[in-house]
């Protein structure tokens, strides 16, 4: 932010919070961010809520704030596009000197940021909330999250932190360098690792909701974990790779053990069974790698088309994004 005059420049902070739906818990989200923010006066706050196309009155209620609090900015999305690309809409309006990213239905407890702020004051950049405990998850929700991260940390080289959402504080140069990453196929918690910088992990205990309910399916979490892998790394294309030419040895061998027996012993025209079972095997696992690659074909379609990565419905933000959602036009 430019200051002008000779009082030193106090440090800005913008808290953005992507929204969907959160009607039911707005109010007491922002009564206990206020409470937070007051204890913390050295720095200049800046709320900024992203409606990404609620269809309830979340954002008249944020509309609301507005009218009273000058430190309250909106941007309406205008459809929902996911709670990535609300992050990036978001990113880019971003004018502050970092930004607290956190989420409206206080599972993120907003008492943390003055433990943020205070790590990013010490010169950390990436100040991440990482859950101690996830109460009010079910066993399976838990168990299939850890051993995702498993898998994507076994994938690639890129460190990736464990437990973790989006729920974190990132410093200027983190946000210029996320504002370069105009793909379409985005997963935020894939970016916050690529990007690196000096990171600094908080512990806390995830609460559950409010109120409200959770938008994140497993429908939309399974497909968030591929989204996660894909964008990462292309390793399934090499694995589907290294185990068609395994199952090609396996298969030659076999061959060759066929062609001797029958030299030896004299065919006897039998192993239907077998034959059946090699067909459906390799059948399954051509249909799989042909997926596998189809997965990335679409993601090039995708990519390739250029569009938007969002659109902006409505705004009181006092001054416009130096690029909109498309990718090419980013000014970078
Ligand atoms: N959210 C969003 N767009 C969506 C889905 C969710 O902006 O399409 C917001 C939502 O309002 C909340 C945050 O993202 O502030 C996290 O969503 P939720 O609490 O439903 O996810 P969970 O905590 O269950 O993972
Ligand atoms: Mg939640």
């Amino acid at each position: 932010m430019a200051h002008t005059g000779d009082t030193p420049a106090r440090p800005t902070v913008t808290i953005l919070v992507p929204m969907f739906n959160e009607e039911a818990v707005l109010q007491l989200f922002y009564d206990e961010l206020n409470r937070v923010i007051e204890q913390i006066p050295h720095i200049d706050f800046v709320y900024l809520f992203v409606d990404d196309g609620s269809r309830d009155a979340s954002l008249s209620i944020v509309k609301n704030f507005a009218v009273n609090d000058a430190r309250v900015h909106y941007l309406a999305l205008s459809r929902n596009f996911g709670k990535e690309r609300a992050l990036l809409a978001g990113f880019d309006h971003v004018v502050t000197d970092a930004v607290v990213v956190i989420d409206a239905d206080l599972q993120d407890p907003p008492a943390l940021i003055a433990e943020m702020v205070d790590l990013w004051q010490q010169g950390y950049q990436d100040v991440y909330a990482q859950r101690r405990s996830r109460r009010g998850e079910t066993w399976l929700k838990r168990a299939t999250s850890n051993a995702y991260y498993r898998v994507l940390q076994s994938v690639t080289r890129v460190e990736i932190q464990a437990n973790t959402g989006d729920f974190r504080l990132l410093d200027r140069a983190c946000l210029d360098a996320l504002a370069r990453f105009r793909e379409s196929e985005r997963n935020m918690k894939a970016l916050f690792s690529w990007i690196g910088f000096k990171k600094q992990a908080i512990l806390f205990d995830r609460e559950p909701r409010a109120a409200g309910k959770s938008k994140f399916n497993y429908w939309r979490l399974t497909n968030l974990a591929v989204d996660g892998i894909t964008s990462f790394t292309t390793a399934p294309l090499r694995v589907s790779g290294f185990f068609g030419f395994l199952v090609s040895i396996v298969a030659f061998v076999y061959l060759l053990v066929t062609v001797i027996h029958a030299l030896l012993f004299g065919s006897d025209a039998a192993g239907y069974p077998s034959l059946m079972a090699v067909i459906l095997f390799l059948g399954g696992v051509q249909l799989m790698s042909l997926g596998v690659i189809g997965e990335y074909v679409g993601r090039i379609f995708n990519e390739t088309k250029d569009r938007p990565n969002y659109l902006i419905g409505e705004s009181n933000l006092p001054h416009e994004a130096d690029h909109d959602g498309t990718p090419g036009r980013n000014g970078h």
